[in-house]
């Protein structure tokens, strides 16, 4: 066995999740590496939502600058009917929404923000940034957690973090549950604004709802692009098949909706299609001197666009249990575990129970549900108090 490198903290993945731990580690001055297995870092994926509780993190990383350099700040947050063409609610993201959570919701190419997040990395003596290194193992040792990659390289740490997103091969240490496929699949990408300017509203984030599919349109980049979401339950789905949401339902389920929708989706990319998944809670994902983040710990669909923001509270709430707890690592993993899991494990459950509402198939619940969405006003902020509102521990 090759000599082991010895480090002090281990991230294992460099997505949004892991990239946003090792900055925050690092900004409470310890070191850290980050283990990616791509040979280099990126983001595949078009548009991310970013809701306060997120850009407190990152404004606190200090990122808030360059964010706004590229990044659209929505009036609005609009259901829409995609069957029928009315609005159905909204929520104002104006000087009331800012100033009630002290941060605003922005919209980015997701790709901009790991950007800019590897950037940060890439600027602070303390993070290394390894690729190629793929990890096929974890064992904890006395005191330190051993980590084995692909190409033969081991790495002991005082702790390892994994963010190695839903497949994860870390979580493998502390359960055998397996992705949880909801039968819905996604197509999404990004178009330069001026060629759909006659079906692209450039002021908010629109999610148009309809049975067994919604469908989400908002600008990134400076409104240079526009991003669309076309998300639907395929009829076709087999568990042991890969032949099931395919480009002919995406047109055959979008071709039936209201024409602003039907018309936007024929500029869905068809190349790459993404079958979506979340897993069950767990009350325990640390073992030893592993602990878990982001997709890795806590999957989720993204009917809520909560995923990535999740994950980027936990690096922020890692990193502040590690800066107080000194030299007791153990304290600052359970600690760390106990604020996050309740909170995530609501989050995975609310994305599941609003997909099952925006996607009812049922006509009394659709009238209901669009009755009482009708009587909200845009002001009313009482559903994502518990989301948006400060209250995370945020390392200062
Ligand atoms: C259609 C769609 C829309 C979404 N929209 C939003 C939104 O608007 N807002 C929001 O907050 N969230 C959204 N999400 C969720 C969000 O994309 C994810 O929750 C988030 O990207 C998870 O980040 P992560 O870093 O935990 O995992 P990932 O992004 O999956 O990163 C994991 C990293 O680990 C690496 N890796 C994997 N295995 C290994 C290994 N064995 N060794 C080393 N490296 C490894 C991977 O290569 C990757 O770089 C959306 C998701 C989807 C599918």
């Amino acid at each position: 066995m090759d000599v082991a490198n010895q480090v002090s903290f281990l991230v294992i993945g460099g997505g949004i999740g892991g990239l946003t731990a090792a900055l925050s580690i690092a900004k409470c001055g310890k070191s850290v590496h980050v283990l990616e297995q791509a040979p280099q870092f990126g983001e595949i994926g078009a548009g991310l939502q970013l809701a306060p509780n997120a850009m407190r993190v990152l404004s606190k990383l200090g990122l808030e600058d360059v964010i706004r350099e590229c990044a659209v700040f929505p009036k609005r947050l609009v259901l829409m009917d995609a069957m029928r063409g009315g609005e159905l609610s909204s929520l104002d993201l104006g000087e009331k929404f800012r100033t009630r959570y002290g941060q605003p919701y922005a919209v980015m190419h997701r790709s901009d923000l790991h950007a800019i997040l590897l950037e940060a990395c890439r600027d602070s003596e303390q993070v290394t940034l390894l690729t190629d290194k793929r990890v096929t193992d974890v064992e904890n040792l006395e005191d330190c957690v051993r980590v084995t990659c692909a190409d033969g390289s081991v790495y002991e740490a005082m702790a390892a973090v994994g963010a190695d997103g839903l497949w994860s091969t870390t979580r493998q240490l502390f359960s055998d549950d397996q992705p949880i496929c909801s039968q819905y699949v996604a197509y999404r990408g990004t178009i330069p604004t001026e060629e759909i300017l006659q079906y692209a509203r450039l002021d908010d984030v629109v999610m148009w709802i309809g049975p067994n599919l919604h469908f989400v349109q908002y600008p990134v980049r400076r409104k240079e692009l526009f991003n669309q979401v076309a998300v639907f339950k395929s009829t076709r789905y087999r568990v042991d098949s890969d032949d099931w949401g395919t480009p002919e339902e995406l047109d055959a389920v979008f071709d039936q909706c209201f024409p602003a929708v039907a018309n936007a989706a024929k500029y869905m990319q068809r190349h790459r299609r993404w079958p979506m998944y979340d897993r069950e809670p767990l009350d325990n994902w640390t073992s030893g001197r592993l602990t878990l983040l982001g997709d890795a710990a806590h999957p989720m669909l993204q009917y809520i666009a909560q995923g990535a923001c999740q994950a980027i509270e936990d690096g922020a709430c890692l990193a502040l249990q590690i800066s107080r707890c000194g030299e007791d690592i153990d304290a600052a993993l359970a600690a760390y575990q106990a604020e996050r899991t309740v909170r995530t494990a609501r989050v995975q459950r609310t994305a599941r129970l609003f997909g099952d509402i925006i996607h009812t198939e049922d006509e009394a619940t659709r009238i209901l549900r669009n009755a009482f969405m009708q009587k909200r006003t845009a002001d009313d902020f009482g559903a994502v108090d518990w989301l948006y509102a400060p209250g995370v521990p945020v390392h200062q």
